[in-house]
């Protein structure tokens, strides 16, 4: 029993640092965007994206738009592919952000929306057959949606919120999940019967009401893709709301709790106890709104850019 119990640390100990990390919106934050994109394609970026989506997927893109992020650990390389960090700044520059740890320029989602919208301009050429363009649509995609996420766009001494610890209700959780999967998860418990079909239909009811006059402004860019303006809005939104409240190393100044249901912040790196005095709901309830945009800004984006690129 000794010698398994030797064996068994160092394992369990992987799989701690291996869980955490989460690459991107969860899996309906992921399906939602690529719902919406696909409601929204020109006749000849439908056809396009039937063609190269593999025959199982029964031509929906939405089916497989969290597939990047079951690849990342066969496709190691493209792990930093999800998400942008800052020097915990505010702002976001490509040159100075747009790289992995390893300080290797271009390697990170804007990089990679710039890199797959490339190769995907090759299709229907003849060297489109150097480029595997399925994968190249699939990862487009996601990473479209993963820009829109704010804390995809995050400080990188606490890695997008990944190292920041909160109680989401009863539940210990990581900021960045909350974000991922977490506010949405609670909508449609609460809002939409448990039912991810109504939070889409909500969506694109707002896109065509209350948002119409934006939508415009939204899909406007110069170029085929703009993840640069997707990113800056992304790392704005982090500090006005994701981050909002949470200061490292000291009791944060808030509305006074009023229910059992508290969120609570500590930081791990500086293993300080921080409480945030916000109720749960609050938190939820005025970030909500951030996260229906940013859901509705990345569909009506993924769907102007494949527009864009297929002509
Ligand atoms: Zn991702």
């Amino acid at each position: 029993m000794e010698c398994c119990r030797y064996q068994l640390i160092p394992a369990l100990i992987s799989l701690i640092f291996l869980c955490p990390l989460a690459h991107g919106w969860g899996v309906d934050g992921h399906l939602i965007i690529c719902k919406i994109a696909q409601s929204r394609l020109s006749k000849s970026a439908e056809e396009a994206v039937e063609q190269l989506l593999p025959g199982y997927a029964d031509n929906d893109l939405s089916s497989l738009c969290s597939w990047a992020d079951r690849v990342r650990f066969r496709y190691r390389w493209s792990a930093p592919l999800h998400f942008i960090n800052t020097p915990d700044v505010c702002n976001y520059q490509y040159d100075r952000d747009c790289k992995d740890e390893n300080g290797e320029k271009d390697r990170c989602a804007a990089g990679a929306i710039h890199n797959y919208t490339t190769q995907l301009l090759n299709y229907g050429k003849s060297s489109q057959s150097d480029y595997n363009l399925t994968e190249g649509l699939l990862f487009l995609s996601h990473f479209m949606g993963d820009i829109h996420q704010p804390l995809h766009v995050g400080f990188a001494s606490d890695r997008g919120g990944n190292d920041i610890n909160v109680r989401w209700y009863t539940r210990k959780q990581v900021l960045h999940h909350v974000w991922d999967n977490n506010i949405i998860e609670t909508a449609e418990q609460r809002f939409y019967n448990e039912d991810v079909q109504e939070l889409i239909d909500a969506i694109q009811h707002n896109i065509t009401t209350e948002w119409a006059d934006q939508v415009k402004t939204w899909e406007a860019c110069s170029e085929t893709a703009c993840p640069d303006i997707y990113a800056s809005e992304g790392i704005k939104a982090a500090c006005d709301y994701a981050y909002k409240g949470v200061e490292e190393g000291s009791v944060l100044k808030g509305k006074v709790a009023h229910t059992v249901n508290k969120v609570y912040f500590y930081s791990v790196c500086l293993r300080e106890f921080l409480k945030l005095n916000l109720t749960a709901d609050d938190y939820f309830l005025s970030r909500l709104p951030i996260v229906n945009l940013r859901l509705a800004q990345g569909g009506v984006r993924l769907a102007a850019t494949l527009n864009r690129i297929f002509g």
